[in-house]
């Protein structure tokens, strides 16, 4: 059997007619940069999550710029996060001139710890980045009831969570700020870059949609210093497509996730994800805990599974980084994660029967 991770193709063919009409519409009447369609988007992403704004922009890493750059933050500063997200998140501060402040992880849930934040706040500390991690949102109660105490705003990296729910709000809607990509591969992705962020705030708000482009008020006249961010016309019509279809979409990632689940329960060799009490996941991935993954990667490849690892290398220990003068030991429950994390095919289309016959390889190659 040979199976695809993420059946882009699948995704494409179920709304094939809806898709190419909208994107012939986008190129019929030549609205390729801001057309209706974005502010079309932008309301159901806002109605989706409950939040008041809603503002597209290019991908991800620039939704988590925006958000930073709405808040300040400045050369000098220090933003908190976990080391154990995609390159996006640390990068981001850097690149703004702050200082990234690593706080190790929960073992469980593999989110940033909160019983761990508070002895990392210093008088520079002016954001805290909590990544919603393979779908779960952080335990963000925890996470708030710290950070308020030094006035120090949240934002929310939900690159992986759109749809994901914590005490009964949806992501993008539980902190000051949250982001989100519509990357291909993310559980709401179109067929290029794209991304998001959300707020109630409405000076915040304000902010990040003039800085999508270029800190304008009106057009030559430039109140900020910003970006050109926005979301293609284009992308914004396939996600008007998709977002359509996107519970039922999080209903069938939820299914395959259970099923995994049912099958590979029990095996000591394998720990299988966790999601908290209150918290809805919508499965960016599914990711277990294996020991000497490597050579169980490769022996799954040997039988037609194609794995992934999100990630291998904790931000601490990456070579960008090493300017910060971390070293093995720094943050342990990051660095075990990441030596053990694999994450199985996981998308709306895979069939019961290729579960099956992934979690039968799994289990009698990890029991060798
Ligand atoms: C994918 C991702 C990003 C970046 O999104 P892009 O759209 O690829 O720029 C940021 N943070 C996390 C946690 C991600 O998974």
């Amino acid at each position: 059997m040979k199976i695809d991770f993420a059946n882009l193709d699948l995704a494409y063919k179920e709304h094939q007619n809806s898709f190419d009409e909208a994107i012939a519409e986008v190129i019929n009447t030549s609205s390729f940069i801001m057309g209706s369609q974005v502010s079309l988007l932008e309301d159901k992403l806002a109605r989706f999550t409950g939040v008041e704004h809603a503002i597209t922009c290019s991908n991800g890493t620039d939704a988590l710029l925006l958000a930073m750059m709405a808040l300040g933050i400045k050369p000098g500063d220090e933003v908190i996060t976990t080391p154990f997200t995609f390159i996006a998140t640390a990068e981001t501060i850097a690149f703004l001139g702050a200082k990234p402040i690593f706080v190790d992880i929960d073992e469980s849930t593999y989110n940033i710890d909160a019983a761990k934040l508070e002895e990392k706040i210093t008088a520079r500390t002016k954001a805290i980045i909590s990544v919603s991690l393979y779908g779960q949102i952080a335990d963000m109660d925890a996470l708030e009831l710290v950070a308020s105490k030094f006035s120090i705003p949240i934002i929310e990296d939900g690159a992986q969570s759109f749809g994901a729910t914590y005490r009964g709000k949806k992501s993008g809607n539980v902190s000051l700020i949250g982001t989100t990509s519509f990357f291909p591969a993310k559980p709401l992705g179109c067929f290029g870059d794209g991304g998001a962020v959300f707020t109630n705030d409405n000076e915040l708000a304000e902010k990040m949609s003039s800085m999508r482009v270029h800190g304008q008020s009106k057009r030559y006249h430039h109140k900020y210093i910003g970006m050109g961010g926005r979301l293609d016309t284009i992308q914004a019509a396939i996600l008007n497509v998709k977002i359509g279809h996107y519970e039922n979409d999080i209903r069938r990632r939820q299914d395959v996730a259970k099923h995994y689940t049912e099958m590979l329960k029990g095996n000591s060799n394998l720990i299988l994800p966790f999601i908290a009490n209150e918290s809805t996941s919508v499965w960016a991935q599914y990711s277990i805990r294996v020991k000497k993954r490597d050579l169980v990667q490769s022996k799954l490849k040997e039988v037609g599974i194609p794995t992934a690892v999100h990630y291998p290398k904790p931000m601490h220990l990456q070579e960008c980084f090493s300017y910060l003068n971390h070293r093995i030991g720094d943050f342990p429950i990051s660095e075990m994660v990441s030596n053990e994390i694999m994450s199985l095919p996981m998308n709306p289309y895979i069939t019961q029967k290729e579960q099956q016959y992934i979690s039968n390889e799994l289990i009698k190659i990890t029991s060798k």
